[in-house]
């Protein structure tokens, strides 16, 4: 199938069910990614900023971008003009220095917690205590020009489908913990990005309400 095709058939299956479906781009050509833009899509994510700045110059300007890669604080600056949400967030210092530039270029950076959930040392990610601190602590009530949309997490990569299940269960039930517990009355704490190519529809089954799309919509990447 085509990647018009993929980005068709994926929309037949998440868009009534209000999962919404990043188009995860990295190491594809931005040919890859304008065909996935004539085909409707308007949400991409890439994981490193350096190949995230390319592609946005190069494509239309009414992308969304989402980061979804670890992020240097050296780096914020180069995507904080545009960038439409980082997914992960995983300290302090990292929010602090989003939202310093997030003010220069007088906007609110969207932001998503990055929660560790896999069992991998290799995954970042803040646990759930460190979230719950993170989020209780002055520093946090300071910045004005971010807002926390919700949390992201990366299912341990096995094919141990009770495993995956169990680590968006608990992601979930975190999840609504935070939105009772800490932002009640904010509507816009809304999102839960979890599910990737080999696991998405474990993720929409535990109540993903964003799942990150790259090997489904473009095909595999090589191995690096
Ligand atoms: C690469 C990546 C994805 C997409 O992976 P696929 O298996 O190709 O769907 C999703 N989330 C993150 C954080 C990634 O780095």
């Amino acid at each position: 199938m085509s990647i018009a095709d993929n980005i068709k058939s994926l929309n037949n299956e998440t868009s009534n069910i209000n999962v919404a479906l990043l188009a995860v781009s990295k190491t594809k050509p931005v040919a890859d990614l304008q065909e996935a833009y004539d085909a409707g899509q308007r949400l991409f994510g890439e994981n490193t900023v350096q190949e995230l700045v390319e592609k946005q110059e190069q494509l239309p300007q009414d992308i969304e971008w989402h980061l979804i890669g670890h992020l240097q604080t050296n780096k914020v600056k180069y995507i904080a003009p545009f960038i439409s949400m980082i997914q992960s967030v995983d300290s302090m210092k990292l929010l602090q220095e989003i939202n310093k530039h997030a003010l220069k270029n007088n906007r609110v950076i969207d932001c998503l917690l990055q929660i560790y959930i896999a069992d991998e040392e290799t995954k970042f990610g803040l646990g759930f205590d460190e979230a719950i601190e993170f989020l209780r602590s002055e520093e946090y009530a300071a910045l004005k020009n971010i807002r926390i949309r919700g949390l992201m997490g990366i299912a341990t990569n096995t094919a141990n489908e009770k495993q995956i299940k169990e680590e968006y269960y608990e992601l979930k039930t975190f999840f609504d913990g935070i939105k009772t517990s800490f932002f009640r009355k904010d509507d816009t704490f809304d999102t839960l990005s979890m599910g990737m190519s080999a696991d998405y529809k474990l993720a929409i089954e535990q109540g993903s309400n964003m799942v990150r799309l790259g090997s489904t919509i473009f095909g595999g990447r090589a191995k690096k």
